[in-house]
């Protein structure tokens, strides 16, 4: 059973094939052509959901570092950097550098895209780029407009963006990958997940439960100034950010979101257990069934390999 994640349970419950190709199938290194084929497809996104990863990296290796040097952050800096990645990362997907022999996504570090539309031969459209970039500037103004959330975050003694989270919980290996997480001196941690979504309509509670759940059960990692175990899950700050729609939801977990979370795990990793593990021999993904809405074939990243 591979590691359990709040993104996995999502996509099993999507199509349980592209969760099976996307965790038991694609694997970086593998000389199988198969196995690599299915990690090239893994790589691929919808420009809608590359400007967001734009905007999570400019979160990551600009927002944060200045914050943590308590200097002021600039907007210019801030769109320097968005429009340079935005700008090699759109060449780099357009020339669909993906299909490179022997391409290495470590090699293109922060230059590495790969567009669903370039590799299903669908066109893109300038103004689709335009668009997505106009989002990017919005989400990143936004931002810098929450005056409160600097502030706050001013106050931290540590800022942990992107650390991955191992814990186990009745049984299950999970993993859990907070966007940012904030240790205070006097109160307890404050975990943040940002969205750029243009409709904000979802809940994000269970999944803000489920990265509390992560950090007060894995171990605390060496730069962690406090033992997270020393709060109770309830006393977690939570703060789901909608860039796109400039707004803040806090949450306060009661021990009904603690369980239903627990619950949530260990439903999720049976089912996905059992979908792998059938009694007769080996699975092979054409065992499992197909997603059962159809739409969602039509984004899949695996389809070349579903529909052989
Ligand atoms: S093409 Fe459809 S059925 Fe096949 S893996 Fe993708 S979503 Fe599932």
């Amino acid at each position: 059973m591979s590691t359990w994640s709040f993104s996995s349970s999502r996509l099993f419950r999507k199509c349980q094939r592209q969760w099976y190709f996307k965790t038991h199938v694609a694997a970086a290194r593998a000389k199988d052509p198969y196995r690599r084929e299915a990690f090239l497809l893994s790589k691929l996104q919808t420009i809608y959901a590359w400007r967001g990863s734009i905007v999570d990296q400019v979160i990551l290796m600009r927002y944060v570092p200045t914050l943590k040097r308590g200097q002021q952050i600039l907007r210019s800096d801030l769109l320097k950097y968005a429009k340079e990645i935005f700008d090699r990362q759109l060449k780099y997907a357009l020339a669909n550098r993906l299909r490179e022999e022997g391409m290495k996504i470590t090699e293109a570090g922060d230059s590495f895209a790969a567009f669903f539309s370039v590799e299903y031969c669908e066109e893109i459209t300038q103004k689709e780029i335009d668009i997505a970039w106009q989002d990017i500037e919005l989400a990143l103004d936004n931002l810098l407009s929450m005056k409160d959330l600097y502030a706050r975050l001013l106050e931290a003694t540590h800022l942990i963006p992107q650390r991955s989270l191992s814990f186990t919980i009745d049984g299950v290996n999970a993993q859990g990958t907070p966007d940012l997480i904030a240790f205070f001196a006097d109160y307890p941690p404050l975990i943040i997940d940002w969205k750029v979504h243009t409709f904000a309509s979802n809940d994000y509670r269970l999944q803000l439960a489920l990265y509390a759940l992560a950090l007060t059960s894995c171990k605390p990692h060496k730069d962690f100034p406090k033992d997270p175990l020393c709060y109770q899950l309830t006393e977690l700050q939570l703060t789901e950010i909608q860039l796109l729609t400039n707004q803040q939801r806090h949450y306060q977990l009661t021990d009904t979101d603690v369980y239903a979370a627990s619950n949530y795990i260990s439903r999720s990793a049976l089912d996905m257990n059992l979908a792998v593990d059938p009694a007769d021999g080996e699975i092979s993904v054409f065992d499992l069934p197909t997603a059962s809405n159809p739409d969602e074939c039509q984004r899949c990243s695996f389809r070349s390999m579903c529909w052989k």
